[in-house]
């Protein structure tokens, strides 16, 4: 039933895949809020636990609405298997605790969610997971951390906030030489934008809780990948471990990846509008968005993604002084870090998502005083613009 859409267009897939009507023939997918499912005969419980016959036997394990989820997002990342869970941390969290050792060594961009940077630095490491960082964009570099026991790469593409691009084609390349795996997670392009498998990734990771819900309603994540990497270590793990996602939040990601196309596309044009009238604002420094010509990576960013995203950073001039007046100065854009939602969220990286990274390293990245991070919203264009005009001309 949902393989026949594995051949059709992506909106058609975001649409329809997954859902295998019931009896009552509804229409939209149903939510299934039960912790365990029935069986017709003790032989057939017998059967279903012992993995002889395939079925629900419990929702930590499966849930209808889950697997709706799931198969939608595998069809959409061009993926074997998803496994959805309860967080994007608790997606990264999973696929590193079924796939790794103790003893294995991880390469990291440098340039990657706080978070993720205190998982692997504060816990993984309590497990013999040693990890070591690289700037994203220096494949020299990559390739120089990776030791005998480097079992994966990770990173984020395009980075956060300021924009930069990895090359996933030469970094798979350098995984496969190597016999590592590349690990993406795929939080700002979404599969609408950037499909890192199609490139030679091994596995996609999400928060969905951004673009894949895109209305800033539910927290989620998803691990995508091969059948045996995806569908038995990292599930087995999740089934094991617990962190799995509910049916209520897989039913609202799946209204979200419905229209996930057509809001990345505007995301993405409003984003581009707004990146080019603040290039050419005297109060502005610099603007980080790769779909300006004069990114470093504009070029690659164009080969390897459909579009340039919603997320743009850019560097006012006087500071931090001039930054916080700038985002004072907005009525209605959320002052707040997170990003991907249908409003748009204005941030100040340095005393916030990046606050606790030491003065140095957070220059070192480039995340200077006056730089501010934009998610843009699905608002009207010329209403963002007036809001930032406002705080520019104060500042
Ligand atoms: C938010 C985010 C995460 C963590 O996701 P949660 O759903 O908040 O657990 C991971 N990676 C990136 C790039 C993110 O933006």
């Amino acid at each position: 039933m949902s393989e026949q859409f594995s051949d059709k267009g992506f909106a058609t897939r975001a649409v329809r895949a997954g859902h295998q009507r019931t009896n009552e023939g509804e229409h939209a997918e149903p939510i299934f809020p039960t912790s365990s499912f029935v069986f017709d005969s003790a032989e057939q419980a017998a059967a279903r636990f012992g993995g002889d016959e395939p079925g629900n036997i419990y929702s930590r394990f499966t849930n209808p609405t889950v697997r709706t989820f799931e198969t939608r997002l595998a069809q959409l990342e061009g993926g074997e298997s998803c496994v959805a869970t309860a967080s994007g941390m608790s997606a990264i969290l999973s696929t590193f605790m079924s796939l790794c050792v103790s003893g294995d060594h991880i390469v990291s961009s440098r340039s990657i969610f706080g978070t993720t940077r205190v998982l692997f630095d504060k816990y993984l490491s309590r497990f013999g997971l040693h990890t070591d960082y690289v700037p994203l964009t220096d494949i020299a570099a990559w390739e120089q951390a990776i030791k005998p026991n480097t079992k994966m790469l990770f990173l984020e593409t395009p980075s956060n906030p300021l924009n930069e691009i990895a090359d996933l084609a030469a970094l798979s390349a350098l995984a496969k030489k190597h016999g590592c795996l590349l690990v993406v997670d795929n939080c700002f392009c979404t599969p609408a934008l950037q499909l890192p498998l199609q490139l030679g990734a091994d596995i996609v990771i999400h928060s969905a809780t951004k673009y894949l819900d895109g209305q800033g309603r539910c927290i989620g994540g998803a691990v995508i990948g091969d059948a045996q990497t995806v569908g038995e270590e990292v599930y087995g793990f999740l089934r094991t471990a617990g962190p799995t996602m509910s049916a209520f939040n897989a039913w609202t990601f799946l209204k979200g990846l419905e229209t996930l196309e057509i809001r990345m596309q505007t995301h993405s044009a409003s984003a581009m509008h707004l990146a080019q009238w603040l290039s050419a604002h005297p109060k502005v420094n610099q603007v980080f968005y790769a779909g300006l010509p004069t990114h470093p990576q504009h070029l690659l960013a164009k080969r390897q993604q459909s579009a340039f995203g919603g997320i743009i950073a850019f560097e006012v001039k006087g500071g931090r002084e001039a930054a916080w007046k700038t985002i004072n100065a907005t009525q209605w854009l959320s002052i707040t870090a997170n990003l991907g939602d249908t409003k748009t969220t204005i941030t100040h990286p340095a005393t916030t998502t990046h606050g606790r990274v030491s003065p140095e390293d957070r220059l070192a990245s480039g995340i200077t005083d006056g730089l501010i991070r934009l998610s843009v919203g699905l608002e009207s264009v010329a209403d963002i613009q007036a809001e930032l005009q406002r705080g520019l001309d104060l500042a």
